[in-house]
């Protein structure tokens, strides 16, 4: 089981989400900070780090003396990443999106590869809970190579939850496809409202069941209620404003450790993303 648990907008308590979801499941869970860009689900696990690794990306490195100059590298990058100017390759690592169809063309088998560090993984567990963050090289911009190197470290005989990066663009799908289920996190509020529709059709693009945290779900207005109810997504939980969860969060501490009640509510979380993603499955089944 892969769940993924996103938010179109940022500070909505996404990274709380699945960090006590991970806890309240206890052994057999694995947690995967995907939001590369600024990683802090430690912060709330306090994992043991094990080890970090050094994670690169293959660019292309032209050898001077082979090179003809022909061109043909830059008219097949789609990037723009390669150029010919007089009988000089240029190369744009940031640009490189790391195809590697510039070495296939090459006539004179003029291009070979070096690495462009994109970033870290580390690896570390807490409790029996396995844990692996990315983290982005500060100045790197591509960040959804990373993220896949991230999930392709996952053990696939636990259930995994990914932190994803807010927002509804390539980093968010990188972090959500593939998933079994999508858990959106958002905020009674038009700001939450309006990302949370853009998270939605993302979603629905890719095909995948999904389901509502609705944070602090007692302040603002009642649309974004109306919007699920619409859309048939279902709530599976809400978080009342708080000040005693604000104060465990802001102690970077744990709800389902702080207040045990929460333990449960979590744990039944998980019962309703199983139920919901089974009946998901049957209703496809009978479609097709
Ligand atoms: S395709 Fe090869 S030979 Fe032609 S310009 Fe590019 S690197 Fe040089
Ligand atoms: S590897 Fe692909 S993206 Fe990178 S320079 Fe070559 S053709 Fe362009």
């Amino acid at each position: 089981m892969i769940i993924s648990v996103a938010s179109g907008k940022g500070g909505t308590g996404k990274t709380t989400v699945a960090t006590n979801l991970a806890l309240a499941l206890g052994e057999q869970v694995e947690l995967l900070d995907c939001d590369v860009e600024e990683p802090n689900a430690d912060l709330f696990l306090k994992p043991l780090i094990s080890r970090t690794e050094k994670v690169e990306t293959p660019i292309p490195l032209v050898d001077g003396e082979k090179c003809t100059g022909c061109g043909k590298c830059a008219e097949i990058c789609r990037f723009n990443a390669i150029t010919v100017v007089g009988k000089k390759v240029l190369v744009f690592p940031e640009l490189c999106h790391s195809c590697g169809g510039c070495m296939l063309v090459c006539p004179e088998g003029a291009i070979s590869e070096t690495g462009r560090e994109l970033g870290t993984i580390s690896f570390g567990h807490r409790n029996g809970i396995g844990f692996i963050n990315g983290r982005l090289r500060v100045g790197e911009a591509m960040s959804p190579p990373l993220i896949r190197k991230v999930r392709a470290a996952a053990d696939p005989n636990l259930v995994t939850i990914i932190d994803a990066p807010p927002g509804t663009s390539c980093p968010v799908i990188a972090a959500m496809n593939g998933a079994d289920f999508i858990l959106m996190v958002t905020e009674p509020t038009p700001f939450g409202l309006h990302d949370l529709r853009l998270a939605v059709e993302a979603v629905r693009v890719l095909n995948i069941p999904c389901g509502l945290v609705i944070n602090r779900a007692d302040i603002g207005d009642l649309q974004v209620f109306a919007y699920a109810e619409s859309e048939r997504v279902p709530i599976l939980m809400t978080i009342p404003f708080d000040r005693r969860i604000a104060e465990i969060y802001s102690r970077s501490q744990v709800l389902v450790e702080e207040i045990p009640e929460w333990r449960r509510q979590f744990f039944d979380l998980y019962g309703r993303i199983e139920a919901f993603t089974k009946s998901w499955r049957r209703t496809k089944q009978c479609a097709n």
